[in-house]
């Protein structure tokens, strides 16, 4: 079954030969999968063919799954160098479009889409928008940015496909955005998860949330913790749902939680997913923390083999409530290069918002400084705390809750609500000051 929280109407969004495979045919149909596209890109792709030689593998060896696992890993660094086109894995006139990353740190990466991979990533999308219960009733705010990135047009033809009303705003300008938000009775908000919360704010702030029709939100694009995610939910008056994507791959839209939330979903049909250790680059079993890998098997204009995401999460086990035959993730916990090493351990985002979450008076906010005192590393953690609350009190059990749960010391300062900068886009969070 796909889902069973999913109407009819929505169900061809789903391939039937795939969804009602049972277990052995599932991994079947992988194994196939994965003997295809190393073929493909074996033959097509200059990229992997240049790879696979000096690895000394040929794709016509491979044979099962174990095979798989000894292939070299695709990182970012070799995607940027590939630039501009060093990917493309079709002839020029099959390529209808090409998206980049922002290239922010460093050069960017660019990847090139077929007819296909566009409509594919529009169906993994209008899934993503049906789990959340979106219906064609609906009307969809889209926040995130058009352009080279791939956020905006994806938010945008998921929805049209699903046959939702697509409202573009792109990002920025909170002024209009309320306002359209109010004329045209926006039902659906995607955004990232510290616009969401800056709009919220500003919605309170204006009385304006019983006037307001929205009922789903659509987040995600950056790590955002459980607290973030019941003050949003309680200040706009929705559900919310945690997208999930990357530009590297299609972009947003390859998994999503469903109205369970007990974690992400992601589309196996297009996607196969691998966790590892980021150190050793080992497979890890279901269930444990690690690097999420993916492979992509149905992308044609730049296909991916084994690509490090550098985001941490563990597969979940068994089948969600929800009945769907598609395999889930965890949140995403963090990043692993946003990995903060201090006093010889590692800490990761998502730890430090377990321990907000479970400390009482706390807000999600928080900001982190790393620095060197007497050659000794040192964290200072503000937080900003709930109104009402005592902040010296709330500043003692969170260093109280971070020294039982992640066993170091820190220093810990109360901050006002509303203290620390909001971003429209992703917040930053970490702040190392020690000397490299
Ligand atoms: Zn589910």
């Amino acid at each position: 079954m796909i889902n069973k929280v999913i109407p009819l109407e929505y169900q061809d969004l789903h391939d039937p030969g795939y969804t009602q495979m049972n277990r052995e045919e599932t991994a079947g149909f992988l194994e196939q999968s994965l003997r295809d596209l190393l073929r493909r890109v074996g033959e097509h792709s200059t990229f992997y063919r240049k790879k696979f030689q000096e690895c000394g593998f040929n794709p016509m060896d491979f044979s099962e799954m174990s095979d798989f696992t000894k292939l070299p890993f695709t990182y970012k660094e070799e995607l940027r160098e590939a630039y501009p086109l060093g990917l493309q894995a079709v002839p020029d006139r099959d390529v209808v479009r090409i998206h980049s990353s922002s290239g922010t740190t460093g050069k960017a990466v660019i990847i090139p889409y077929t007819k296909k991979d566009v409509y594919n990533w529009s169906v993994m999308f209008a899934r993503c928008y049906a789990f959340a219960g979106v219906t064609r009733e609906d009307r969809v705010q889209i926040t995130p940015g058009y352009g080279l990135w791939t956020a905006g047009i994806g938010f945008q033809a998921g929805a049209e496909r699903l046959g939702a009303m697509a409202i573009p705003m792109g990002p920025g300008n909170t002024e209009k955005q309320i306002q359209m938000m109010l004329d045209l009775k926006s039902t659906v908000l995607c955004s990232t998860s510290s616009y969401a919360l800056l709009l919220a704010e500003e919605i309170q702030k204006r009385k304006l949330r019983e006037a307001l029709h929205l009922k789903i939100g659509i987040l995600g694009s950056e790590r955002w913790g459980e607290k973030m995610r019941a003050r949003i939910e309680n200040e706009l008056g929705i559900e919310s749902f945690d997208i999930y994507g990357l530009t590297e791959i299609y972009g947003p839209g390859i998994g999503i939680d469903c109205k369970f939330h007990q974690g992400i979903h992601y589309w196996s049909d297009h996607l196969y997913f691998e966790i590892i250790d980021p150190l050793t680059g080992r497979n890890l079993p279901h269930g444990e923390l690690g690097e999420l890998v993916v492979t992509t098997l149905t992308k044609e204009g730049a296909p991916l083999v084994r690509y490090r995401t550098r985001d941490l999460t563990r597969m979940i086990p068994g089948i969600c409530p929800c009945g769907s035959v598609y395999p889930r993730i965890d949140r995403i916990l963090g990043r692993s290069d946003d990995m903060i090493k201090i006093k010889g351990v590692n800490i990761y985002p998502g730890q430090i918002e377990e321990v907000l979450k479970e400390t009482e008076g706390a807000s999600s906010e928080y900001q982190i400084r790393l620095m060197r005192v007497e050659s000794r590393d040192h964290m200072q953690l503000t937080v900003e705390v709930e109104p009402g609350s005592d902040p010296e009190q709330v500043a003692e059990r969170i260093r109280a809750n971070f020294k039982k749960r992640i066993g170091i010391l820190i220093d810990v300062r109360a901050a006002a609500l509303g203290e620390l900068p909001r971003s429209e886009k992703k917040s930053k969070r970490v702040f190392d000051e020690r000397e490299i």
